[in-house]
């Protein structure tokens, strides 16, 4: 089926609280534009290179969010054109992106991602480092990061019962965060789950992002 049409059926299906956004990784420029043309605006790459190759093919409105992970060597580059990064997971990344987003004068805007699923591989960080990051350091009074919510991966089962579970401790995480870190902030307000496979348990359970690549662009080789 048409891009436009699959991103149609989708955003009918969203709450208004939900926005979409369209993982664009490995796919060309004209399937992008099919969707950006359907009145999608924010996309999803998770490797630095493609979002500097092609954003210069594509209309200047577009927001781009890194949904992968960051390498250090890599914050310069990119900050200048990404909107938001959803896979903040280390405290020196924290730090990198703050100073290099100081460095052009400008605030980015950064999800805190979340380990959650029962597989090693999947990064982020373990909910307890991160209280106790919060709690012990000045990360909280940064002034280029707007850490604005959590983002998290569930593990890849056919389990429903198992990625429910995970999205609601991530869920549950972003609560804790906001009574005890947040309170002050009221833009701290995102949780970012959900994809292709997940993303009606997700919005079940709270998210406010879904990050949804195949649904959209077919699947990727
Ligand atoms: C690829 C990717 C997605 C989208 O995956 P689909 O199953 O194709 O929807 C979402 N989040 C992250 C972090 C990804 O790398």
């Amino acid at each position: 089926m048409a891009v436009s049409e699959n991103i149609r059926i989708l955003l009918s299906q969203l709450p208004p609280s939900v926005r979409l956004i369209a993982v664009s990784k490995t796919m060309p420029v004209y399937d992008i534009l099919e969707a950006y043309n359907a009145g999608q605006r924010i996309f999803g790459e998770n490797r630095v290179q493609e979002i500097l190759n092609k954003k210069d093919q594509l209309p200047s409105d577009i927001e781009w969010h890194l949904i992968g992970h960051l390498q250090t060597n890599k914050v310069r580059s990119v900050i200048p054109y990404v909107r938001m990064i959803h896979s903040v997971d280390t405290e020196k990344l924290i730090r990198l992106i703050d100073s290099e987003s100081a460095r052009i004068m400008r605030k980015t805007d950064c999800l805190l991602q979340i380990h959650i699923a029962s597989e090693e591989t999947k990064s982020g960080f373990l909910f307890n480092d991160l209280s106790e990051l919060l709690s012990s350091s000045d990360i909280l009074k940064l002034k280029n990061v707007n850490i604005l919510g959590v983002m998290g991966m569930a593990t890849f089962t056919s389990d429903q019962d198992q990625i429910r579970e995970e999205f609601r401790r991530l869920a549950e995480y972003f609560r804790t965060l906001k009574s005890k870190y947040f309170n002050a902030h009221p833009y701290f307000s995102e949780i970012s789950m959900g994809m292709s496979g997940d993303y009606k348990i997700a919005i079940e359970e709270g998210s406010t992002l879904i990050r949804i690549g195949s649904l959209i662009f077919g699947e990727r080789n």
